[in-house]
């Protein structure tokens, strides 16, 4: 190095990205020649449906998607968006100023606070969390509130706890739900606190809804924007990543205000050029062809679920059978962090897992398992784990 300049306070302000240090120690296990069953990262295993892949590869010939994409999103992309929302949740959008194309949801979250937080302004983050509510908090040059996530209040934030100067000066609150990663879910009194406390305390409302269609049994996760007011005090994220099995393709959207949807189009205009617009044309295929791929997609995880809960309850581990996201949020044993058991189940069983610690100070004491390996190999982690 010629030069020698000191990094940004944001980026020293980080807190370790969780992915990096696992997959050094999954690197170092490997080394030593074990064979591993990587239960740690929530990108889905089963390749995308094929209808999908096809209309990208008939889409690439139009000669027209090689210039840049429009801003907010082709808008038949956006049309289809709507016709969705409609069909699954019955809220009525309109394309044009109420839904955004996103590069991938991650995107749009992290980008979001730089519409609305000033240096030392408040965003409410919940912990444990997915860690782009906090980053791109920071980056802002916000400071993150952290709402913590207990079991005792089923993984909800407890609003009555924010102290009042706090609520008063925040202008902004992450919710997620079905949660990552503690697979906790939100019923419609719990939104509509939210929406109430979003009116009294002036908030706006971001709700990031990435496994609303990862769900199982007879349970159906509601959008955030179904209940009365949501509209007028949030926005909603959603991504095509883990429902349709596109991680790699990097497409989602947000959804809401009017008012707040144009305020992130105003900063993305200035920062990206949009999504390729043969992933949008992919993308609509996604959401209007015969949604049954999505159905298939659930019942494998559901299967995975019922093979790893079944094992878990017979060695005696403590969790919550999920009734949506395809993840397992379970305690660890007594005498045991959450960075010990991960450690454990690497170095005894070749096991790769996430620390719940990893997600935020109130995710200790928790390790997370995602529904992302064979069934096969599932049934082999448990055999593994019943002979610690
Ligand atoms: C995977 C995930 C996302 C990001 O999805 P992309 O659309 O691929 O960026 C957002 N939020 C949560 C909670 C996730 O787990």
């Amino acid at each position: 190095m010629k030069v020698k300049v000191e990094r940004a306070e944001r980026i020293k302000n980080l807190p370790p990205y969780l992915f990096a240090s696992i997959d050094k120690m999954k690197q170092e296990a490997i080394k030593k020649g074990i064979d591993i069953i990587n239960l740690g990262i929530g990108d889905p295993d089963i390749p995308t449906p094929p209808n999908i892949v096809k209309r990208l590869q008939e889409a690439v010939n139009n000669e027209k998607y090689h210039q840049y994409p429009s801003y907010e999103g082709l808008l038949i992309f956006r049309q289809a968006v709507a016709d969705w929302y409609k069909k699954r949740f019955n809220v009525t959008l309109n394309p044009e100023d109420e839904v955004l194309t996103l590069i991938g949801s991650k995107e749009g979250i992290g980008h979001f606070p730089l519409a609305y937080i000033n240096s030392g302004d408040i965003a409410l983050v919940p912990s444990p969390a997915y860690p782009v509510y906090n980053a791109g908090t920071l980056f802002a040059g916000g400071q993150s509130y952290i709402m913590p996530l207990k079991r005792e209040n089923n993984f909800l934030p407890d609003l009555d706890a924010i102290p009042a100067d706090i609520a008063k000066k925040a202008k902004l609150m992450f919710i997620n739900y079905p949660n990552n990663p503690t697979s906790a879910i939100a019923e419609k009194d719990f939104y509509k606190r939210v929406i109430d406390f979003a009116l009294r305390n002036n908030i706006i409302i971001a709700h990031d809804a990435a496994y609303s269609e990862i769900y199982f049994d007879n349970y159906k996760p509601m959008s955030f924007l179904e209940v009365d007011g949501a509209k007028e005090v949030g926005i909603e994220f959603h991504s095509l990543s883990k429902t349709y099995n596109m991680t790699g393709w990097r497409i989602g959207f947000a959804v809401g205000s009017k008012e707040i949807i144009s305020a992130l189009g105003k900063v993305k205009s200035n920062l990206d050029s949009g999504v390729f617009e043969v992933v949008q044309e992919a993308g609509i295929e996604a959401l209007t062809c015969d949604q049954s791929i999505v159905a298939d997609i659930r019942k494998v995880y559901q299967e995975r679920r019922d093979v790893l809960a079944a094992g878990l309850k017979s060695i005696g581990i403590e969790f919550e059978i999920p009734k949506a996201t395809f993840y397992v949020w379970l305690r660890t044993p007594k005498g045991f962090t959450s960075a010990d058991y991960t450690a454990h189940l690497l170095n005894k069983a070749g096991l790769v897992t996430t620390p719940g610690n990893g997600f935020g100070e109130d995710g200790e004491g928790y390790v997370r398992i995602a529904l992302t390996v064979k069934k096969e190999r599932m049934l082999e982690a448990i055999e593994r784990m019943k002979r610690l």
